[in-house]
């Protein structure tokens, strides 16, 4: 806050307003991003499918899973949705709907996430018998351009950005980890906000269109949905839309729009991390293969059967996500009869710090690979050597010490969810204690098992 009182905003350090406020500052960015991803795609289709075995080119895949990956999630961290401004997709996809497009409106009854939901375990199931796009850049090419499609298709039929709304897996997650995120994009002042009679915000003028993803400054309480376009930037006449520096995770106990689709999608990512990361130790993954062999009709491994094998993958996935979720459910249903499924839903909330602990755990390997990878380059740029490595044990050990802190920080924010309503202050935080344990146990139990 200034001497005023009024919060910093980070748009009036140096030009960053009127950069933002420019009709060419991001078309350029996006035509970087679309040249790059093009690039990506071409080495991506051109390399032989499986590095491992075929000595292919490691372009696509250094890019997207090592270089893209982590920075995507450190920019979330602290940047909430920002990539989104930059992303090379969701442009081709305004680019094609201001040619083309029937501009319907996104039906009613599909507002909601579970199709990104369904879709983020398609993909997380599939990848590691059938696409393992991390090791694969044909794949990992044809993934982005089954999304290029997808982003097309829906720009053509549907108005706005109905596809980074309501389908894109990435923005799911990216919008759901934004909670925690250290910025926020608001309305500097509501009074003016309410007394501004045309809310440019909301219809667009000249500057800067209408909210592509149908959110209003004045009254967002949450990052999730705000895919950082600078569309209000740029319209408001009044100047009123700033990004402020707040405490990380204030959406989580500030906001009071919470979704069943979303606290589905916070179990999820928790229990499909630990579940891949167990795949990674030798007696978990034994148990599974094991299983899954078991319900094949034969012993090959054709296509079919691998497709068949994957189809376990996403049973178990689903059915341990239920399971999770019921769990949670449950212990929130035994300490009290009515109101259940909300009380599910708030407080699962809590998760989302766990849930990214889990993600970065998982993701520790290629997030270190990435990074020292990015300053390798800039040390050479220098004219320096950096080279940086790390041992096994001291991941494995890291991974432990995330986990650790992402179950205080639930606990934090389930004891400050449930504060808003002292009288069952104590059934709340046993529920949330008791699911927050037993994630714990089991992603602490699968980080100690021998690797092989
Ligand atoms: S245009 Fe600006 S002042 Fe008007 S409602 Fe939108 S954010 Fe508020
Ligand atoms: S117009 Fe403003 S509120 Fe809407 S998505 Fe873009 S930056 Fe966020």
């Amino acid at each position: 806050m200034d001497k005023n009182g009024e919060k910093l905003d980070l748009l009036d350090v140096y030009y960053c307003r009127s950069l933002f406020k420019s009709r060419f500052f991001k078309p350029a960015v996006n035509v970087i991003f679309v040249v790059v991803l093009l690039i990506i795609i071409y080495f991506g289709l051109s390399s032989a499918p499986d590095l491992r075995f075929h000595g292919g080119i490691p372009f696509a895949t250094t890019m997207i899973w090592d270089i893209w990956h982590p920075l995507l999630i450190f920019t979330i961290i602290i940047f909430a949705r920002l990539w989104c401004f930059a992303c090379p997709i969701g442009a081709v996809g305004d680019w094609t709907q201001s040619v083309y497009s029937f501009k319907r409106k996104y039906p009613e009854k599909y507002r909601n996430l579970w199709v990104a939901v369904i879709l983020f375990l398609l993909i997380f199931a599939g990848e590691r018998h059938l696409f393992m796009f991390t090791r694969n850049p044909p794949n990992t090419a044809y993934l982005l351009l089954f999304f290029i499609g997808l982003a097309v298709a829906m720009a053509v039929v549907y108005e706005k950005r109905s596809f980074c709304r309501y389908i894109c897996p990435i923005g799911l997650v990216l919008g759901v980890f934004s909670m925690l995120s250290a910025i926020e994009l608001r309305s500097r002042s509501r009074k003016t906000c309410t007394d501004h009679d045309i809310k440019e915000c909301v219809i667009g003028n000249e500057a800067g269109k209408a909210c592509p993803v149908g959110e209003f400054p004045q009254t967002m309480e949450r990052n999730n949905y705000c895919i950082m376009c600078m569309e209000c930037v740029k319209s408001c006449s009044q100047d009123n839309v700033r990004i402020s520096p707040r405490l990380p995770g204030a959406d989580i106990v500030k906001s009071n729009k919470k979704h069943l689709d979303e606290a589905y999608l916070i179990h999820s990512i928790i229990v499909i991390f630990l579940f891949v990361m167990g795949m990674e130790r030798l007696q978990f993954r034994n148990v599974i293969i094991n299983f899954v062999k078991s319900t094949l009709p034969y012993n090959s491994i054709t296509f079919l059967d691998l497709y068949w094998r994957n189809m376990w993958a996403i049973i178990i996935f689903s059915l341990i996500t239920l399971g999770a979720a019921g769990l949670m459910y449950l212990s929130i249903a035994s300490f009290r009869g009515k109101g259940t499924k909300q009380k599910f839903i708030e407080l699962s909330y809590a998760f989302i710090p766990l849930s990214l602990a889990v993600y970065l755990a998982e993701n520790m390997f290629s997030l270190l690979k990435g990074l020292f990878f990015i300053a390798g380059k800039i040390g050479g740029f220098f004219g320096q050597v950096w080279d940086f490595a790390v041992g096994f044990d001291t991941i494995n050990q890291m991974q432990i010490a995330l986990l650790f802190a992402g179950f205080i920080f639930s606990i934090w924010a389930g004891y400050r969810i449930s504060s808003n309503n002292g009288k069952e202050l104590q059934k709340n935080m046993t529920a949330v204690g008791i699911v927050a344990v037993v994630y714990l146990f089991i992603g602490v139990k699968i980080l100690t098992l021998p690797i092989v």
